[in-house]
């Protein structure tokens, strides 16, 4: 048997007419850039996030960075960041001009530490962006409080965490915006790169509008950059976004069943929800003592896995001018030995989980 890690043909094959005719369509009206299906798709992603306003660009990434842009950030101003995520979420922070400043992580829960924010916080620090990583929320409610006294803005990194929940809220609600990515293997994934970015703040949203599309179509009012959603893209996430509820729950099931499966095995430790939480699964990853031999066992077996991700951010050579050390973060530094991605998509099936979850026990020999 072979699992693969991801798998974006079965789910295309569910849902093939719906997504084909969409094509079609956007090919018959030539609406290949701006054009209605993009209106569309926005005031649908809008209404399901429950927020005011949607603002479509060409990847999860550029989205932090126009945000940012809309949030005035200056040269020499500091974003508290996580030490744990996707190089998109402190990159952007330098691409906008700021300072990037990382912060330890939860050891459960792998986002950033609330805890560990206010020693972080000076003069200069302007804003913090928590990553809702793997699907799971940061623990929002202490950096709203932490941010409301500081003065600073919030932006959720949501790129992993469509329809993930705080406390019965959506991810991207919470701060001055949230921005996701519509990379094909999202859990709202396009046939290409896209992304978008949500708020309720008026102005925030006419910015990030403008700055996205050259800074006002006919009439330039500011220097922008082009971040454009592209028409077969807005239609496809259309044609995909009603299904995307049933994806998750689907998700969250074989979560459940793997923790089934796997409870008993202690050399692994099983992804911590908070309480509070309601976890999307993005990606499932455990904790494995030995885990480089788990994962060439398990290749061997012809069960992909991926490690997501093999360095916190702060020990690639990026940031090697940052001069940090393992004792800065010692929690991200010790998850990134443990953690493995095993296979997590709406469309694995049973069989599929009693496999993996065999030889993960065969592997310890329990
Ligand atoms: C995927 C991702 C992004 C960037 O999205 P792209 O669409 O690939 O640019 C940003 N942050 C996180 C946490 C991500 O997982």
């Amino acid at each position: 048997m072979t699992v693969p890690f991801v798998d974006l043909h079965t789910q295309y094959l569910t849902i093939k007419e719906n997504i084909d005719n969409a094509i079609k369509q956007v090919i018959s009206e030539s609406a290949f850039i701006r054009g209605r299906f993009v209106d569309v798709f926005e005031n649908e992603f809008s209404e399901a996030m429950g927020i005011k306003h949607c603002v479509s660009c060409a990847n999860g990434t550029d989205a932090l960075y126009i945000v940012m842009k809309g949030l005035d950030l200056q040269s020499s101003d500091e974003v508290i960041t996580t030490a744990h995520s996707w190089i998109s979420t402190s990159e952007t922070i330098t691409q906008a001009g700021g300072r990037v400043i990382f912060c330890d992580t939860d050891p459960d829960t792998f986002t950033i530490d609330p805890l560990k924010i206010e020693e972080k916080i000076t003069k200069k620090t302007v804003g913090i962006i928590p990553v809702h990583l793997y699907g799971q929320s940061a623990d929002m409610d202490p950096i709203i409080a932490i941010a409301k006294k500081h003065n600073l803005w919030i932006i959720e990194d949501c790129s992993q965490a469509h329809l993930a929940e705080y406390k019965g809220k959506k991810v991207g609600t919470m701060g001055n915006a949230g921005t996701f990515s519509f990379y094909p293997g999202k859990n709202l994934g396009a046939m290409g790169d896209a992304g978008s970015i949500i708020t309720n703040d008026n102005k925030l949203a006419e910015f990030c509008q403008l700055f996205a599309r050259h800074g006002g179509k006919g009439n330039h009012i500011i220097e922008g950059i082009n971040s454009r959603m592209d028409g077969l893209q807005a239609a496809i996430l259309s044609a995909k976004l009603p299904h995307l509820k049933s994806w998750t729950l689907a998700r969250a099931k074989h979560a459940q069943y793997y923790s089934e499966l796997l409870s008993q095995n202690k050399n692994i430790i099983l992804p911590k929800v908070s309480n509070w939480n309601s976890h999307v699964y993005h990606l499932f990853v455990i904790k494995a003592i030995n885990r480089d031999n788990l994962q060439k066992y398990l290749s061997s077996v012809g069960i992909a896995t991926i490690v997501n991700y093999p360095k916190a951010l702060p020990f690639y050579p990026a940031y090697n001018y940052l001069n940090h050390s393992i004792d800065d973060f010692p929690n991200a530094f010790d998850n990134q030995k443990k953690i493995l991605s095993i296979p997590m998509y709406p469309e694995l099936t049973l069989e599929s989980i009693e496999y993996i979850s065999i030889n993960i026990n065969k592997f310890y020999n329990c």
